[in-house]
């Protein structure tokens, strides 16, 4: 037997791969385009291992995706891949559409295909799981109830608008062709190999160069965080046990503000790498700091940014009896630990046109 995984190079993915067949023995096919966010680096531990497979390649590539389900054979297929960042859609939302939702459009159909061949008993034990964001509905008030499954849709960026549209095309598929699909709706998550565009990477990162960690607005935005190793176990509760058509949304239980999490980042690394030791300076001023947060720097808030994100996890907690094994402090301190123990895959991970990106969109490097 084997899975097939999509956009197993990227954050979510990559940490899936790795915590998958730390558990199991059956092989992946992991299918990525490497886009920017892509990186191989992510899955080294992984070389000769015989039970991965990477195929560069797009989900948007339908005749690719056939030829690899009949070559393979899955008896299920997970779509991480996405274009997968707020900020990003807000300046260019092509690739959004592009591959969100038209690739996982073609991407259903190509699996469609395929299932609908398959002999009667595989059918049925066949599994589409879609990987999804809790940013499909919307922003709440600080006094409303978490987002539950029964919550109705209302992206407010490009990105969440895209990942919805994708998140119904899976319900169509699974209530007009009977393809057994499942999707996941989750929190943000964090952990190791995230890419340093994002808020947790990015203040360690900016931290430990003495840069300013750029606050979007007033810090006041509400989320909620879960450990990926977590959503990691999450998924495959879901895939063994979910049942088809059905959604779950998967969260922490970790509401923090924004400056909350800047603040923890910046304590863990008063405690872990103080900066005097390593003789971090103020890049803009080239003064020595005694602490990461005379780093912090708030910068104007991104356009239609929601301000608050919290998520009910009660039905995959009730129902497939899935719990977060780590709390946000644990699981913070882990992060920090594991960027500061991997300075090098951090320096090849900030590429060129990552440090061109941070330049546009915080006025900084
Ligand atoms: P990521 O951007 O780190 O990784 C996405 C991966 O998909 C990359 O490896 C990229 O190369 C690949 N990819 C992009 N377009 C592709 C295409 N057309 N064909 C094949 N591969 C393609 O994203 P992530 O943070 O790992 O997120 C994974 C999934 O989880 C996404 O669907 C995202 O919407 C969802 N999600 C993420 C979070 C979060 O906090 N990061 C939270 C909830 C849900």
């Amino acid at each position: 037997m084997t899975i097939l995984v999509t956009g197993g190079a990227g954050f979510i993915g990559a940490n899936f791969v790795l915590d998958w067949l730390e558990h199991h023995d059956e092989p992946v096919v992991n299918l990525d385009k490497l886009t920017y966010a892509g990186n191989l680096d992510n899955l080294a531990s992984l070389q000769g291992d015989a039970r991965h497979v990477f195929v560069r390649g797009d989900i948007g590539d339908r005749a690719l995706v056939e030829r690899l389900l009949q070559q393979h054979r899955p008896r299920a297929v997970l779509n991480f891949a996405a274009e997968s960042h707020v900020d990003r859609s807000i300046h260019g939302p092509e690739d959004f559409i592009q591959t969100n939702v038209v690739g996982t459009f073609r991407l259903l159909e190509a699996v469609r295909g395929y299932w609908s061949g398959l002999p009667q008993e595989e059918r049925a034990a066949f599994r589409f799981l879609h990987v999804s964001t809790d940013e499909v509905y919307g922003t709440l008030g600080p006094a409303d109830p978490p987002f539950a499954e029964t919550r109705r849709y209302e992206p407010n960026s490009p990105y969440s608008a895209s990942k919805a549209a994708s998140d119904h095309l899976v319900r169509a598929w699974h209530h007009t062709y009977g393809l057994p699909a499942l999707t996941t709706n989750c929190s943000n998550n964090y952990g190791p190999f995230h890419f340093p565009e994002k808020l947790i990477p990015l203040m360690i990162v900016h931290a430990l160069a003495g840069r300013p960690l750029p606050v979007y607005g007033d810090g006041r935005q509400v989320r909620d965080w879960l450990y990926v190793r977590d959503h990691c176990a999450a998924i495959r509760r879901v895939l063994q046990a979910g049942q088809p058509g059905q959604t779950y949304n998967i969260g922490g239980r970790n509401e923090k503000t924004n400056l909350e999490v800047v603040q923890t980042i910046c304590a863990l690394l008063d405690e872990l790498a103080p900066a005097p030791r390593r003789g971090v300076a103020d890049a803009r001023t080239g003064r020595p700091i005694e602490r990461y947060a005379e780093l912090i720097t708030h910068v104007p808030d991104r356009p239609g940014h929601d301000r608050r994100y919290a998520i009910d996890a009660r039905k995959i907690e009730r129902e497939l009896g899935w719990r977060p094994a780590e709390t946000f402090d644990s699981g913070i301190r882990k992060t920090v630990q594991w960027y500061l123990d991997h300075p090098e895959w951090v320096a090849r991970a900030q590429s060129g046109a990552y440090r061109e990106w941070v330049a546009r969109q915080y006025g900084m490097v």
